[in-house]
């Protein structure tokens, strides 16, 4: 189990470009549109590195440094991976209003997308 959170980090995916939607982005320019993805590309990067902070944070029972870096991991990019994470740390937290917040946050994108 230590030795899964402790993994190196996994290359970044590759990004869906934000100005115009071309997906598969993996070098510093879209390919499409030559939007300069690199803040992206490092936005992704950090998010991707803090996560095992936060499995650790969970696995000890640190629920208010988890929250902590739920809430640094979906202020760096949000996803439905991101609301999830956060909506349970603040469950974990006794933060009920606020996960309850998250959850409908999270649907209105869901419900968007469909
Ligand atoms: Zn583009």
């Amino acid at each position: 189990m230590a030795a899964a959170m402790d993994a190196p980090t996994p290359p970044p995916q590759p990004l869906v470009c934000p100005t115009c939607g071309a997906a598969g982005q993996s070098s510093a320019a879209c390919r499409r549109c030559h939007s300069d993805l690199r803040l992206l590309q490092h936005l992704v990067t950090r998010r991707a590195a803090e996560l095992p902070t936060l499995a650790r944070a969970l696995a000890a029972g640190r629920w208010a440094e988890a929250l902590l870096s739920a809430q640094y991991i979906h202020t760096l990019r949000q996803d439905e991976e991101s609301f999830r994470l956060l909506a349970v740390c603040q469950l974990l937290n006794e933060q009920f209003a606020a996960a309850c917040d998250t959850h409908r946050q999270y649907r209105a994108i869901i419900q968007q997308r469909h």
